[in-house]
């Protein structure tokens, strides 16, 4: 089982977010932390302390909770789940509040092992114009401050961003790489419905690197990480040997998860359901004054679908023994539309597996919905 707690707070709204946050307050803060206990206690006696191997904060900004907090939450986790004594433990953090000082130190002391920060980037005038609390001296004094605090750390950067060029961009993977971190998440910028830098850019203000560009910065950038000792392992995911996301290889082999929090999801077998987003309501769950969680059951085909496509989004690609043990059936290479994204390049069969090329990789939805559409109609032909 995996374990995930959503933090939803933030100091102020980054012009591109569309995760769940509200603003940062004590009250808030504390009103939260009691309910996240509550809830994790409900858990654990129904589920009677099964087995936890990796703890995820998330967020929002976890890192702006105080040092105590944290400690409640993972020592409920401990009492209400049957932690593993080498459970992998990550907070999510922004650069500027773990400059506050002893927080490092604290949460290091308490178990947190893993530290994901938020970086994005070095330069300022890309920190500034995605509305980032932080700027580069920052995101630099952060990295130090947490190699120095001995975390396994992982760094989040963003390609594709309204005035960056691809050298812009690869002089930031050469900081970044100079830096060593143990992990790092490279996302394309992804442009979400109702968030100002999408307004910004559909109006004009602002304008994206061409098509060209960004494939050399996804590309080329992932060539420039594997040469300087990164396992590119999932689609936007490089890592140096034995330290991949356990939790996230968690989700993408379809493990079991519980999250905790306002609209935190969980998957349990074939039941999936999401706590409330407002906090009132996901208190009156908590607390059995009202309401509840709206449970989806996962049909098998969504099950297999979902199956496919995560599996698509790793290096190793799909377990084609695997795929006949779920659907009864041999993957359908002969299929014209396979044929046309094995000739293109897009995909390759290798090792038993189906694996998205590092082309097929920077058209992954396309690639992937083309494979869910073909898997579909092949299990309606058997029905
Ligand atoms: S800090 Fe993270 S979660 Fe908060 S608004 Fe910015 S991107 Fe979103």
């Amino acid at each position: 089982m995996l374990l995930y707690v959503h933090v939803p707070f933030c100091v102020r709204k980054c012009g591109y977010c569309a995760f769940h946050s509200g603003p940062f307050s004590r009250d808030a803060a504390e009103a939260y932390v009691e309910m996240v206990l509550r809830e994790m206690k409900a858990w654990g006696r129904t589920l009677g302390r099964v087995a936890v191997e990796t703890v995820y904060f998330g967020g929002g900004t976890p890192s702006l909770l105080e040092p105590g907090q944290v400690e409640d939450l993972l020592q409920s986790a401990g009492a209400c789940f049957n932690l593993d004594a080498d459970a992998e433990i990550t907070l999510e953090a922004n650069p500027d509040s773990v400059l506050r000082p002893g927080f490092l130190g604290s949460i290091r002391r308490l178990g947190v092992n893993r530290l994901s920060l938020g970086v994005q980037s070095l330069q300022d005038d890309l920190l500034a114009m995605l509305g980032r609390p932080h700027d580069g001296r920052q995101a630099r004094r952060s990295v130090q401050a947490a190699r120095d605090s001995g975390f396994n750390l992982s760094l989040d950067l963003i390609w594709g961003l309204p005035g960056q060029t691809l050298k812009r961009w690869m002089d930031d993977l050469a900081e970044v790489a100079a830096l060593a971190p143990e992990h790092l998440s490279c996302y394309g910028l992804s442009l979400e419905d109702g968030t100002s830098l999408a307004r910004q850019v559909e109006e004009g203000d602002l304008d994206l690197p061409g098509e060209e560009t960004q494939a050399r910065m996804y590309l080329d950038g992932t060539q420039f990480l594997e040469s300087v000792g990164y396992a590119h392992y999932e689609i936007s995911s490089y890592a140096r040997p034995g330290r991949k996301s356990r939790h996230n290889q968690g989700y993408w082999a379809g493990k079991d998860y519980l999250g905790f929090g306002p609209a935190a999801v969980s998957t349990i077998g074939d039941r999936r359901w999401s706590n409330p987003v407002a906090f009132e309501e996901y208190a009156s769950v908590v607390t059995g004054g009202g309401g509840t969680n709206e449970v989806e059951v996962l049909s098998t085909q969504m099950r297999r679908q979902e199956m496919v496509m995560l599996a698509l989004r790793t290096a190793g690609g799909l377990d084609l023994e695997k795929f006949k043990a779920t659907t009864g059936t041999e993957f359908p290479w002969r299929h014209p539309a396979v044929e046309q994204l094995r000739s293109s390049g897009l995909v390759r069969h290798r090792d038993g597996h189906l694996q998205l090329t590092r082309e097929g990789m920077l058209v992954s939805n396309s690639v992937i919905e083309m494979v869910l559409g073909i898997v579909d109609r092949m299990h309606a032909d058997t029905v």
